[in-house]
């Protein structure tokens, strides 16, 4: 049994099983035991009754005041009943439940869990969550995993899995098989002959693990689905955080002995189409734009094969610099590729290139290539780009399938870049005759980080917005906002300009208190005039769905777009003039910028409203750094600053690089030790050739044979 075995190569699993596993992505053994929890939830103390917040889901310990009554309407029972702690009282209600009149008791005190609604005066719990005393003060104690599920999926089904692959992996002697506890695992870990097991299946070696202060590999996995404590979460995620790290910047190392010392053989002189094309835009380039593409004309004209990384805030205009590069490629009679993340991206670039290229009246044509198309599409424009009559060529990860040759392919720009693993841009580079590359990121990242992270990079930085940018105007509010925000809306609309709302979540959960895409359109669409769309863009969605609603958004069939962060990379829709967060506070600053530079791109004013939960004062101190400051290396800074050791598992700045579990800003520490440990390990044995590094070897390879991966730059 090893990280690579199937899923059904355990005991307990079956066919069943297996498939249901497989549609979230689990196939072997290894994947489930990756396969962490998004979150964690702790249940809470239970709070006074006194001053209950409205709409929000709080925990009571209350005394039944009255005996459960049950009323029929056609066939359906209502049970009510109250209860109080002295301090205040609250009506409970459940639906088909009759049962809990035998259950509860006058007189009996239980917790109740459950969100609070205004009834007249008083508030009202439906469908309260009841637990005995003793039973709610043993959860309290822990925390409770969270997975993202799919239908027929439990978080039992994981764990019992999980249970077994950790202990079919490291198979301990004695009675502490099986453990009942991560506590009784862990410590069973730190004994004898369990020890030795779980030594032999870590891949650090023991001085690194001692040095850098980690545990044990499969203490931090089991901690991770069966967490003690806060502290034994924190000390797994920083060996597992380590182990992400540790494999990334392997990969980068070895990209770094290919990269940046090539020559390449492409003659590209000639630069009139750029020139006629900065010529005819409509607005000047700020003096950012003109430096970097003077940086890219002279890599371009040189010998040296150019990978470079632009760096530019949202909406400092890093397009138009690939639509130069790419232009004069292409002039020069070379072939260009623009790979976006998303198809809606990818054709959004694709639209706004052609329109850019017919506005100059210069005679070329792009070529779109996305995922989404029919075969019969693809093998058109995979036939174009093999004769070179395409030459310049936008899409998403179809840009490097295997059917795609290229004729001369000279250039390679990816935007967002972020969102793509190392190999993909490594394959991609393979295409042509090793390309110049370019990728375009609008993530700030600290100086220090970059060199770690794009060490075998150039860096050029857009660090200046276009002069006709009328600063978006930021407010933080709470819930009891909303209505005025819609409001605000629907006079945006009225005056021609277009709105989004983001949501955190896609659909109801009973576990998070988040709003969510699907209902909220409901929501909204009943407040806004008949003559006023909503609809909604989610992740779920199919490519071709969310190409569709994204389109009509572009056309202004849809007025009110709501829709979780998948707008959050590089979308452009000028006329929209509102973004409204909604739950601001479950997302990280960063992101929110990314989410607030969607609006603004326009000549009107545009605004950006935060809206919190209402909860703490430190949410809406932490959201107010947004208000004063449009920088987004220094909102990343702030947010840094402010975020304790709490936050680690709460919010993410999951705009930031594709780690599975470990976080580019929170865990900048670990990154550091990782990047000295990759230094030290390769000075020492550059052909990962030891006994001890065996393991390391093993597991890098698999990685690097992994299509995209886990782990993207
Ligand atoms: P990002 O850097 O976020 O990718 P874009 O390239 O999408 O930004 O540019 C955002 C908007 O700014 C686009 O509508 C683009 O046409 C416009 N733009 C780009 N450069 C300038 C400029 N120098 N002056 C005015 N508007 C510009
Ligand atoms: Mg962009």
């Amino acid at each position: 049994m090893n990280l690579e075995s199937p899923l059904d190569s355990l005991k307990g699993i079956g066919e069943k099983t297996k498939h249901l596993f497989a549609t979230v992505g689990i196939e072997t053994v290894g994947d489930l035991l990756a396969y962490y929890p998004r979150a964690y939830e702790r249940y809470e103390e239970p709070v006074s009754m006194r001053d209950l917040p409205q709409d929000e889901i709080v925990t009571i310990r209350g005394t039944l005041t009255s005996p459960i009554l049950n009323r029929y309407y056609g066939g359906k029972c209502i049970s009510a009943t109250s209860c109080t702690d002295g301090f205040g009282e609250v009506l409970l209600t459940w639906y088909n439940m009759p049962y809990q009149k035998n259950s509860l008791h006058t007189g009996e005190t239980y917790i109740f869990r459950g969100k609070t609604k205004k009834k007249g005066k008083r508030l009202l719990i439906e469908q309260a969550a009841v637990f005995q005393e003793e039973q709610y003060e043993a959860l309290t104690a822990t925390l409770q995993p969270v997975y993202s599920l799919t239908k027929g999926m439990t978080v039992r089904m994981v764990q019992k899995a999980v249970k077994q692959a950790l202990a079919a992996l490291c198979p301990p002697k004695g009675t502490a098989a099986g453990a009942k506890t991560a506590k009784q695992a862990a410590s069973a870990e730190r004994t004898s002959e369990c020890n030795s097991a779980a030594e032999a299946v870590d891949y650090l070696p023991e001085n690194l693990q001692k040095e850098y202060h980690l545990c044990l590999w499969t203490e931090a996995v089991s901690q991770m689905h069966f967490p003690d404590d806060f502290d034994s979460l924190q000390t797994a995620h920083r060996r597992l955080a380590f182990d992400e790290f540790f494999f990334f910047l392997l990969q980068l190392q070895n990209l770094r002995e290919h990269r940046g010392k090539e020559t390449h053989s492409f003659h590209i002189r000639a630069r009139g189409a750029a020139d006629h094309l900065i010529a005819s835009l409509p607005y000047p380039l700020t003096g950012a734009q003109k430096k970097v593409w003077a940086d890219l004309c002279r890599e371009l004209q040189g010998e040296k094969v150019m990978v470079r990384l632009i760096q530019g805030d949202v909406g400092s205009g890093k397009t138009i610099l690939a639509v130069l590069a790419l232009l004069t490629v292409a002039e020069n009679g070379y072939q260009g590729a623009l790979m976006a993340p998303t198809e809606v991206l990818a054709a959004q670039h694709y639209d706004s290139i052609r329109a850019l290229l017919e506005m100059s009246g210069l005679p070329y044509k792009p070529l779109l290539l996305t995922g989404s198309m029919t075969a019969r599409q693809k093998r058109e424009a995979y036939a174009q780009m093999e004769s070179g009559e395409a030459s310049i060529v936008i899409g998403t990860h179809a840009l490097i399938q295997e059917k795609a040759v290229y004729h001369a392919l000279a250039l390679v720009i990816t935007d967002e870049q972020h969102r793509f693993g190392v190999r993909q841009r490594d394959n991609l580079a393979q295409k042509g005759n090793t390309p110049h590359t370019i990728v375009m990121s609008a993530t700030p990242i600290p100086r220090t980080l970059a060199v770690i992270l794009y060490g075998d990079l150039d860096i050029s930085v857009l660090d200046e917005m276009p002069a006709n940018r009328l600063p978006i105007k930021n407010c933080v509010v709470g819930p009891s906002w909303r209505p005025k925000a819609w409001e605000f809306i629907e006079k945006q609309v009225r005056l021609g300009h277009q709105a989004y709302v983001i949501c955190p979540m896609v659909e109801e959960s009973d576990l998070v208190d988040a709003e969510n895409v699907i209902e909220y359109t409901e929501t909204i669409r009943q407040a806004l005039p008949a003559d006023m769309r909503a609809d909604y863009l989610h992740g779920r969605m199919k490519p071709l769905e969310k190409n569709e609603v994204m389109g009509r958004f572009l056309r202004n069939e849809i007025q009110v777009l709501v829709s979780t962060t998948v707008v959050e990379v590089g979308v452009n829709v000028p006329n929209a003039t509102v973004m409204l967060i909604e739950n601001a506070e479950r997302f990280g600053l960063a992101q929110l910028h990314q989410l607030r530079g969607r609006v603004g791109r326009g000549d009107a004013q545009s605004y950006c409203i935060f809206l919190h939960g209402g909860k703490s004062s430190e949410v809406a101190e932490r959201l107010d750094i947004l208000n004063h400051s449009n920088d987004g290396f220094e909102i990343a800074a702030k947010d840094l600053q402010l975020r304790g050791p709490g936050d680690l598992f709460g919010v993410r700045q999951s705009g930031l690089m594709n780690f599975h579990l470990a976080d580019v800003y929170a865990d900048a520490d670990i990154l550091q030790l990782a990047n000295e440990a990759v230094t030290k390990v390769m000075a020492l044995d550059p052909e990962l050739s030891l006994p001890e590094h065996r393991k390391i070897k093993a597991i890098y390879q698999r990685q690097k044979e992994r299509q995209g991966g886990q782990i993207s730059l």
